[in-house]
């Protein structure tokens, strides 16, 4: 039987990048995000890869919707085998300015989301005795940069918890790991070259390469492709020895 894969934030980006390969690969799979044609980007990859789909709008800063979308995911397609928890924004400003909505709302959808996704998942990959749980981090969960203290924060957050359910889940065949990524061309990052180019008074060229790839040693954006093989790698049955881990994929970023 086909297994089910639900991707939070899987609507644009990098989840709906993974959520594609993941319906390549045969998995059903369940699409979360805010994007209005939601529904509409979920029957498309059913259709041209012939797999199952469900799509939930929950919002990742509520748990009873986070509840309900596992709970509609597990009665539609009789369980959900492969968490990834990937729905995540950004915002960049000193801490001296930074909003304080804007920190509760990062750490609630970057970091305390997943502690409820993985909550409801817990009972149903126990009872099958098998479960993967994939956080996508960043580089920002083991290192820091400046004017991203909500996000660092959140995700070494996410990193730690990573560790915690990979304890928790080694009795029961579930595993649980990090995938911490360097920049990747998206739409977050997009909004975030315009804010940055503002707030230094650069060109948006510049932002890419003296702040962005400045830190990253191969001078380039990490490919999603990259970002979703490492997924079907750690899914696969046979990583069942992989769990634990944040796997830095930042080319070579935090190797300094
Ligand atoms: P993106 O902005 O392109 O996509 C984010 C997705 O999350 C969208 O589908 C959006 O609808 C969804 N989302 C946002 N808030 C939500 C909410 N409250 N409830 C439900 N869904 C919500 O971002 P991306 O660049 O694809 O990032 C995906 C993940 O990868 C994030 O966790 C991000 O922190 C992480 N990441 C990104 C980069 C990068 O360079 N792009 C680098 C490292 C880590």
């Amino acid at each position: 039987m086909a297994k089910t894969a639900l991707i939070t934030g899987s609507t644009r980006g990098i989840g709906l990048g993974i959520a594609r390969a993941f319906a390549a690969a045969g998995y059903n799979v369940v699409f979360n995000g805010l994007e209005e044609n939601g529904e509409e980007i979920a029957q498309g990859v059913g259709q041209e890869f012939g797999v199952g789909t469900l799509f939930s709008p929950a919002n990742m800063l509520e748990g009873e919707q986070i509840r309900q979308m596992v709970a509609q995911a597990e009665e539609k397609f009789g369980g959900v085998d492969v968490l990834i928890n990937n729905a995540g924004i950004q915002f960049v400003s000193p801490v001296e300015d930074f909003p304080e909505a804007r920190w509760e709302m990062i750490i609630g959808i970057n970091l305390t989301s997943a502690f409820h996704t993985s909550k409801a998942v817990w009972k149903g990959m126990k009872a099958r005795g098998f479960g993967r749980i994939i956080n996508i981090a960043s580089a920002h969960g083991l290192r820091a940069s400046e004017f991203k203290s909500a996000y660092v924060a959140a995700k070494h957050g996410v990193v730690g918890l990573t560790k915690v359910l990979a304890l928790e889940g080694a009795p029961y065949g579930i595993t649980a790991n990090a995938i911490c990524p360097g920049y990747v061309l998206t739409p977050l990052v997009e909004g975030q070259i315009k804010d940055q180019a503002k707030a230094h008074g650069i060109s948006e060229e510049e932002v890419v390469q003296k702040i962005m790839l400045h830190k990253q040693p191969v001078k380039d954006f990490v490919s999603v492709e990259l970002l979703a093989n490492m997924a079907l790698l750690i899914a696969s049955e046979s990583s069942k020895t992989l769990t634990g881990a944040a796997l830095p994929i930042e080319g070579g970023w935090t190797a300094q």
